[in-house]
């Protein structure tokens, strides 16, 4: 990675302590404890357009993806057996009840992963 001078803006290499075109103190942008700071506050940035994603090819996957494993594998466990259960019986009711907990858990998974990033929960 590429490193420039902050003052004078000439390309440095990394680790020099003195940019040797103008000879100011360099500052390390990725030591900069502001920025170290951030990083601690907020660890968990997930992403919700791939949780919603992931929650859509498989049931529970988007939970999963935001770190709330048991939801994730109840939701897929559920969906799963609902629909064997449903095709096994023709029960229709039994899979709609599959595609709703689906659905829910395609837009659950995706505000979740929302939440997660405003820091309103943690998992
Ligand atoms: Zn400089």
């Amino acid at each position: 990675m590429a490193k420039y001078c902050s003052s004078c803006g000439k390309e440095i290499s990394e680790g020099i302590k003195f940019c040797p075109s103008c000879g100011k103190a360099v500052i390390s942008e990725a030591l900069s404890p502001v920025q170290a700071q951030t990083v601690q506050i907020s660890p968990q940035i997930k992403n919700p357009g791939i949780a919603a994603i992931l929650s859509f090819f498989i049931a529970g996957a988007g939970h999963i993806y935001n770190g709330q494993i048991g939801t994730g594998l109840f939701i897929l466990f559920c969906v799963i057996i609902f629909s064997i259960i449903a095709i096994i019986y023709g029960n229709t009711l039994l899979l709609i009840a599959a595609t709703i907990m689906w659905i829910t858990s395609i837009y659950e998974s995706y505000t979740t992963s929302q939440k997660i990033n405003r820091g309103e929960i943690k998992v």
